[in-house]
């Protein structure tokens, strides 16, 4: 679809359908903005958030995809990209961040520590994957991930938000047709 096609096609089916319709509509546009403006949580513990700050630098700069406002309040961040080894003593305060986030919030797991432990998964102190305490949106593996991984991941969780419904129904599933159009 071009611009015009996929307006002309909206309109078409607004006249057709009615109000299921202007749900449909409403949810693609609100997700359209908000897919290309998530902003993450500062959060690093170790080598991988080393890694993310390359991700946001000039080479790489995931601004281009609309991530580069990083907050400091979880208040007014979108996702939190774990990165980095969780103690069993920073698990707690990962969670709370996490509470203290407003819905719809994410999470992305970088790096094998995040994801099951990584190289300390045997050691007394670490969380074997903050799964057990977040519900992961998105796993980047690698130890650490490469930046072109990580902008891969971010861009899962963009299409991840672009597939969301909010109205019609709190998360409403979709069928098929739509879920490949909105791929495309
Ligand atoms: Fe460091 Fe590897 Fe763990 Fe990432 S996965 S925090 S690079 S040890």
């Amino acid at each position: 679809f071009n611009d015009n096609e996929y307006l002309e096609q909206m309109v078409r089916e607004l006249r057709e359908n009615g109000t299921h319709v202007v749900a449909g509509c409403l949810d693609e546009v609100i997700n359209w903005g908000r897919s290309n403006s998530l902003w993450p949580l500062t959060f690093a513990t170790s080598c991988c958030g080393i890694e993310f700050m390359a991700v946001g630098a000039a080479r790489y700069d995931f601004a281009r995809f609309g991530f580069e406002v990083a907050r400091a309040s979880p208040r007014q961040a979108d996702f939190i990209m774990v990165a980095g080894t969780i103690t069993h003593k920073m698990a707690p305060v990962l969670r709370r961040l996490y509470d203290q986030m407003a819905d719809p919030k994410y999470v992305i797991a970088v790096g094998g520590c995040a994801i099951s432990g990584g190289p300390f998964k045997k050691s007394y102190h670490v969380v074997n994957g903050v799964d057990r305490i977040l519900p992961v949106d998105v796993y980047i593996p690698g130890c650490p991930p490469r930046p072109e991984a990580m902008l891969y991941g971010l861009m899962q969780l963009q299409r991840k938000v672009k597939l969301q419904r909010f109205f019609g129904g709190v998360n409403r599933q979709i069928g098929r047709e739509e879920y490949e159009r909105l791929l495309r």
